[in-house]
């Protein structure tokens, strides 16, 4: 007989599973190569795992820690694990990440932050902070002063990209739209210019909106507050599209809407955030693309496009406009829906918002208006705006299954072209290839895979290019 009750038996079995687990998942973090990983700053974040499954693991720790929260938080470990198992360069392209790693590091231009990238199956681009993520799923398995020491002092972004398009390089210029979130997330100068323009530009729509927040005093406070945090995240994200738009105009609406093409376009979505803390909001797919077209960055390639896309043999991409029309066919007006599970009175916050939804669009044009010639500034001699001319080379090459790595007129001898250029022209190929209405499929798909293969090779010219020049000082 021993005076053990049956809970202390479960908990002794639930800690036996424990221990297995931190031993099977010791294995799985020492099988994994930091050769592999395209990016410095992935092998921080194996760091931290591994740390974190040392101190869990320790004989101290087991013992005071509660089993049932011990367990869930290596269940969680895993997921992260596979984070890490997914952004080797089986599954990246390595010069990108590169690339965009390099950019990236100009335009944060401190210490304090490091952005690693990862696949995931949602069809979808986002940036997490994995230190925030990482507290909410290991807290409890170890002391909070523990953790904090685990992570120490640096933000570790996880810039996460769809699987399901790891072979189209062209599509992850979307990374673009979420190196503006970094941005505007981060206390800096720029995140202040944001915020006041922002201010500035609804001030009158909040003053309207005073009317109808009603209740008591809470519930109003409640209501006040999520309008406000709903209307700051559309025009975030209209102003992260803008990221994109600068650097590579009216493509980046290809590689939007390309991610875009399964979902409905004329939504907007307030919804809980999936940290479980505040809400996330997006503006509709239609209005984001509407407002994509009345940005300089847009208006500046077309001019250049029209009068030189009618040159190329690809009769789907000779009409510039109709191209970019493929990209969002709208049906229906735009609506937006408030989620139930945000913890105020939806119905008022839908009705609100939807009432004033003309008012509510001209404020986020009006910031974004104001915003983008701070947004190009902030990019300058970081990543440059391409140039239509350099497009419509480098769609000569594609034409004739050539890589599009080089642009003669447009690029000095000896040089390749840069790799926004690349991507963008990767873009606009792409997109006319799908446009095409042909009966031979199998001759479309070899075609589209043809191209991303040149895209990726062209990308890596452009790596090579741009390390022997960091190397050489060039
Ligand atoms: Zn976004």
């Amino acid at each position: 007989m021993t005076d053990q009750t049956p809970t202390d038996d479960a908990e002794s079995v639930l800690r036996n599973k424990c221990v297995a687990l931190i031993h099977a998942t010791r294995r799985r973090l020492h099988e994994l190569d930091p050769g592999l990983f395209p990016a410095e700053s992935t092998k921080e974040a194996l760091a931290i795992l591994t740390k974190t499954i040392e101190r869990i693991g320790e004989a101290e720790n087991l013992r005071q820690a509660r089993p049932t929260k011990v367990y869930p938080a290596l269940l969680s470990l895993q997921d992260l694990i596979q984070d890490i198992e997914l952004s080797g360069s089986y599954h990246l392209s390595w010069p990108l990440i590169e690339l965009l790693g390099d950019a990236f590091s100009k335009l944060v231009a401190h210490g304090d932050i490091a952005a690693f990238y990862a696949t995931m199956k949602e069809h979808n681009y986002r940036t997490i902070s994995y230190n925030q993520q990482y507290q909410r799923l290991l807290g409890g398995a170890l002391p909070a002063r523990a953790l904090a020491s685990i992570l120490g002092t640096r933000q570790l972004l996880c810039v996460e990209l769809p699987s399901v398009e790891e072979e189209h390089p062209a599509l992850h210029t979307n990374v673009l739209h979420e190196f503006g979130h970094v941005l505007l997330d981060n206390d800096s100068p720029f995140a202040h210019d944001f915020v006041r323009v922002w201010l500035r530009e609804f001030r009158p729509f909040f003053t309207d909106v005073e009317r109808d927040i009603v209740g008591n005093t809470e519930d109003k406070q409640d209501l006040r507050f999520a309008l406000g945090e709903a209307c700051y995240q559309f025009a975030s994200e209209l102003v992260c599209d803008c990221f994109g738009a600068a650097v590579v105009g009216p493509a980046f609406s290809i590689a939007y809407g390309e991610m875009r093409w399964n979902k409905p376009t004329s939504f907007w979505i307030v919804q809980p955030s999936s940290s479980g803390r505040g809400l996330r909001a997006h503006p509709g797919f239609s209005f984001r693309v509407e407002v994509l077209k009345g940005l300089r960055s847009y208006q500046s390639f077309r001019d250049g496009a029209v009068r030189l896309f009618p040159r190329l043999k690809t009769p789907e991409l000779n009409d510039f406009d109709r191209l970019m029309d493929l990209v969002d066919t709208r049906r229906s007006t735009d609506r937006i829906a408030v989620n139930r599970f945000l913890g105020i009175d939806s119905d008022s916050a839908q009705s609100i918002l939807n009432d004033r939804l003309t008012k509510l669009k001209d404020a986020c044009r009006r910031v974004v208006m104001r915003f983008e010639p701070l947004v190009v500034d902030r990019l300058k001699g970081i990543l440059d705006p391409v140039k239509p001319q350099t497009i419509f080379e480098l769609l000569r090459r594609l034409e004739q299954d050539l890589t599009p790595n080089t642009a003669k007129d447009t690029i000095p001898c000896g040089l390749g072209a840069d790799f926004q250029s690349i991507l963008a022209a990767g873009l606009y190929y792409r997109l006319g290839l799908l446009s095409v209405r042909s009966q031979d499929e199998t001759r479309m798909v070899r075609s589209l895979n043809i191209a991303d293969q040149l895209v990726a090779k062209a990308i890596e010219q452009s790596y090579v290019q741009h390390h022997a020049n960091v190397v050489g000082g060039g």
